[in-house]
C-alpha cells in the first residue's frame, strides 16, 4: 500500500512525474481533473485546485456557488506513466469555503471509515471489475471487439482471451507496477468481455482504485481503437458487467466474519450473519447505489441471455459458494456483493453497504435461511415477493423510491454528507435519469404499438 507522510511534489519528483491529474468524483461516478505541473504542486497541496462544481456535474452545486476547491490526498497518488509519459493522478476532497463539501462521496465515504473506526472497526473490499471492450461503428452501434471470430461461448476461452493480449498485458503490468498485485484476467461470459483483479484493501484506497483501474482501462484500450465500457448492460443479448464487492469487516488485525464452529455451515460468525442480513434488508434501497442506471436494471432483470446466464440476481438472497444470490459465501474470510455493476460510484456504493450492514450488526438482522426463502431454480426464475428473500426492484425508478423510503440508509449518507441534502439531491438526480429516458420514444415502442391498435 501507498508509502504515508510524503508531499505530493516529493512523490512526483522521486517518480519523474512531470503532471498530475488533480482529481475528484462526483456523485454520478465522473472523474472530474485538473492538469497540474510538477512545479505547481506544492501550491496545489496548500491552496487546493479550483472547479466550478456545476459544470463538473454531479456535485450538489448551483451555478452561483463558490468554487468546489479540490483537496489532495497524497496517499492516493498513483503513477500512471502507461497512460502518458510523466502522468500520475491523484484523489482529492472538494471544500468550499474552507469546509469538506458534503455532496462529495469520498467525503461520505471517509467519514463512514472514520464512523466503523470509532468503534474500532474497518471494512477491508476487494472490487471485480468487469467491462467490455467494443467497437463503435460510424452509425453509433457497437460490437465486441473481437467479433473477428466470435466464439458463441467465449468464457474463458483461451483464444479469445489471445486476442486481446496486448491490452490485457498492457493493462496488468500496470496494475502490478502500481503494487496492486494483478492476480488474474478472464474472458467473460460475452464477447469481447473481460475482467482483471486486483488486491483488496481498506474500503477508502479500493474505491480510489477503482476509479484510477476504470480510467486507465480507458484511456489504453483507446490506443487501439477500442472502447472499454464499464456500462452496466451494453447488449441486449449478453452478459452485463459486474462489480462484485468482496467485503469483511475487522477489529485491527482481527477479523470478524470468520467463525469455523459457524451452526449454519458457511464459516460465518453471527456478526457477519447480521451484515449480511442488513444489505439484504436494505437491499432495494441499496439498489440506488450500487445499481444506480436506467442500463443498470437490465443487468439485474430476470431474463437469461441467449448464450449463457445472467449471473446475477433477482433476488435478496444469499448461499455459500454460489453465483446466483446476491450475498455469496465463498469461505468466511469475506462476503461478496453480486448485484454491484460498473456504473456504481465506489464511494457510495461501499458507503451504502456500511450502512446497511452495520444496521444488521447492530440490529442482529437474520438473513433467513442459506439459499433463501423458496428458491426454485436459480436464475431467471421468478421469485415470490417478500421482504426476506424478495424480489429487488426491476427499475431504477423503484429503487430510487425504495431509497427515500429507507432512513437507514438515507439517514447514513445525510450524517456523512453533513451540512447537505445528499440523499434527497441524489435521489432527485436519479429519478430524472429515469425520467429523461422515459420520455424517449424507442424502436421497441414503434414495433410494438404502431400497427397494433
Ligand atoms: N458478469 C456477471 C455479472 O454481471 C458476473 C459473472 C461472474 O461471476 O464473474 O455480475
Ligand atoms: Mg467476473
Ligand atoms: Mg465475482
Amino acid at each position: 500500500e501507498t508509502a504515508s507522510g510524503a508531499s505530493l511534489a516529493e512523490r512526483a519528483a522521486a517518480d519523474g512525474t512531470s503532471f498530475v491529474l488533480a482529481t475528484f468524483v462526483d456523485l454520478d461516478g465522473k472523474p472530474c481533473a485538473k492538469l497540474v505541473p510538477a512545479a505547481a504542486l506544492d501550491r496545489a497541496q496548500t491552496d487546493g485546485v479550483g472547479f466550478a462544481g456545476f459544470a463538473a456535474g454531479g456535485t450538489g452545486q448551483v451555478p452561483s456557488d463558490p468554487d468546489l476547491i479540490a483537496r489532495p490526498d497524497p496517499d492516493s497518488y498513483v503513477a500512471l506513466p502507461f497512460v502518458r509519459p510523466g502522468l500520475a493522478m491523484v484523489q482529492c476532497d472538494p471544500h468550499v469555503e474552507g469546509e469538506p463539501w458534503p455532496y462529495a462521496p469520498r467525503i461520505i465515504l471517509r467519514r463512514m471509515c472514520e464512523r466503523l473506526a470509532t468503534e474500532g472497526r474497518s471494512l477491508r473490499v476487494g472490487a471485480e471489475c468487469e467491462y467490455f471492450l467494443v467497437e463503435r461503428r460510424d452509425d453509433g452501434t457497437i460490437v465486441p471487439a473481437d467479433a473477428a471470430d466470435r466464439s458463441a461461448r467465449p468464457c474463458y476461452d483461451a483464444r479469445d482471451l489471445t486476442r486481446m493480449y496486448e491490452h490485457l498485458t498492457d493493462v496488468s503490468t500496470a496494475l502490478n507496477t502500481l503494487g496492486w498485485d494483478n492476480y488474474a484476467n478472464d474472458h467473460e461470459d460475452g464477447n469481447g468481455q473481460f475482467e482483471q483483479n486486483f488486491a483488496h484493501a481498506d474500503a477508502l484506497t479500493t474505491a480510489d482504485r477503482v476509479i484510477a483501474f476504470r480510467y486507465l482501462v480507458r484511456m489504453i484500450a483507446e490506443r487501439r481503437g477500442m472502447v472499454a465500457t464499464f456500462m452496466p448492460k451494453p447488449f441486449s443479448g449478453l452478459t452485463g458487467s459486474g462489480m462484485h464487492l468482496h467485503v469483511s469487516l475487522w477489529a485491527g488485525e482481527r477479523a470478524l466474519f470468520p467463525d469455523p464452529d459457524d451452526p449454519r455451515g458457511l464459516g460465518l460468525s453471527e456478526l457477519a450473519y447480521g451484515f449480511v442480513g442488513g444489505v439484504l434488508g436494505h437491499a432495494p434501497a441499496l439498489l440506488a447505489l450500487l445499481t444506480p442506471t436506467v442500463n443498470s436494471f437490465k443487468r439485474t432483470g430476470a431474463a437469461t441471455p441467449s448464450s449463457g446466464a445472467t449471473w446475477t440476481p433477482t433476488r435478496a438472497t444469499y448461499g455459500g459458494n454460489d453465483r446466483t444470490h446476491l450475498v455469496r459465501v465463498p469461505d468466511g474470510d469475506r462476503v461478496e456483493i453480486r448485484v454491484v455493476d460498473g456504473a456504481a460510484n465506489p464511494y457510495l456504493a461501499i458507503a451504502g453497504l456500511i450502512a446497511a450492514g452495520l444496521d444488521g450488526v447492530d440490529a442482529k438482522l437474520d438473513p433467513g435461511p442459506v439459499g433463501g426463502p423458496g428458491r426454485p431454480g436459480g436464475i431467471g426464475t421468478t421469485p415470490v415477493p417478500g421482504a426476506a428473500g424478495g424480489e429487488l426492484p426491476p427499475t431504477l425508478l423503484h429503487a430510487v423510491e425504495a431509497f427515500v423510503a429507507d432512513p437507514v440508509i438515507t439517514g447514513a449518507l445525510a450524517a456523512a454528507g453533513a451540512g447537505g441534502d445528499v440523499p434527497a439531491y441524489y435521489a432527485a438526480r436519479r429519478r430524472a435519469e429515469f425520467l429523461d429516458w422515459h420520455s424517449q420514444v424507442g424502436g421497441w415502442e414503434i414495433d410494438r404499438y404502431l400497427t397494433a391498435f
